[in-house]
């Protein structure tokens, strides 16, 4: 039987993810437990497992009323200040859940906690939850970790395979599109992916997941080795000399500020 893969409403703007298989569901990044306990009545599933990103509040409030529902499923993540996390994961640990292996990879920049859950074998092809690190079209803000952090976690995803899907956390794509756009005005990848996630916008539908190999022509925060990219950087930010580093650092600070 497939393995369902389903986005799960909640706040404004948050995806958590549902992976389900033969009845059984685990949770991603359960931020808030009310909608996610609505999608397992919904659908017929029962809760199995939950696996967390980060420690950030929309991906972890959810968790205790969960546990108060599902007492005995274990709760993974990283090592946090989060109570609730039962199994404690680090860069290349693997667990098995519904028969599938999740891959750890360590990806601090967002917060310096947070991990990433890569799926090789999912039957639709290789899919990695990378919660607030990787977003369609944009990455995740640098609350906690530097620039370099951020650029190795991202090489991390990027060395994935091409057609693995990027399962993010937040329905952010048409804005990240707009950014990306300020940065590279002749992509024509890049336009046709804007127009495309406007119209899915339009009608409700969400842009995520995306594939990584879209994410590597039209994501500006994955093309910093791009001369364009560089050159269109070092003009904003007035930069005379310039490394991959320096160009990512002020891309993020350009679109914290756009
Ligand atoms: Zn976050």
């Amino acid at each position: 039987m497939m393995l369902s893969i389903s986005p799960i409403s909640a706040f404004s703007d948050n995806y958590i993810w549902c992976v389900a298989r033969h009845g059984e569901a685990i949770i991603v990044d359960p931020g808030d437990a009310a909608p996610v306990l609505q999608h397992l009545k919904e659908m017929g599933l029962t809760l199995s497992a939950i696996i967390i990103t980060h420690h950030h509040y929309d991906h972890v409030n959810g968790i205790e009323l969960l546990l108060e529902h599902y007492p005995n499923i274990p709760v993974y993540g990283p090592e946090n200040q989060c109570a609730s996390i039962g199994y404690r994961l680090k860069h290349d640990d693997c667990i098995t859940l519904l028969n599938q292996t999740f891959k750890i990879l360590a990806v601090p920049g967002h917060t310096l906690d947070h991990i990433a859950y890569y799926l090789e074998d999912a039957d639709s092809g290789p899919a990695l939850f990378c919660g607030d690190t990787l977003f369609a079209g944009g990455c995740g803000r640098l609350f906690e970790g530097t620039p370099e952090q951020m650029l190795t976690s991202l090489g991390l995803i990027q060395a994935l395979p091409a057609n693995t899907a990027i399962y993010c956390a937040h329905e952010y794509t048409v804005n990240n599109l707009r950014f990306a756009r300020e940065v590279e005005p002749d992509n024509s990848e890049l336009l046709v992916r804007f127009e495309n996630a406007q119209a899915m916008r339009t009608d409700n539908i969400p842009t995520v997941p995306s594939k990584l190999a879209l994410e590597l022509l039209t994501n500006p925060f994955l093309r910093t080795d791009n001369s364009a990219v560089q050159e269109r950087v070092a003009t904003h930010a007035e930069l005379k000399y310039w490394n991959q580093n320096d160009i990512f650092a002020n891309l993020r600070a350009w679109k914290d500020d756009f």
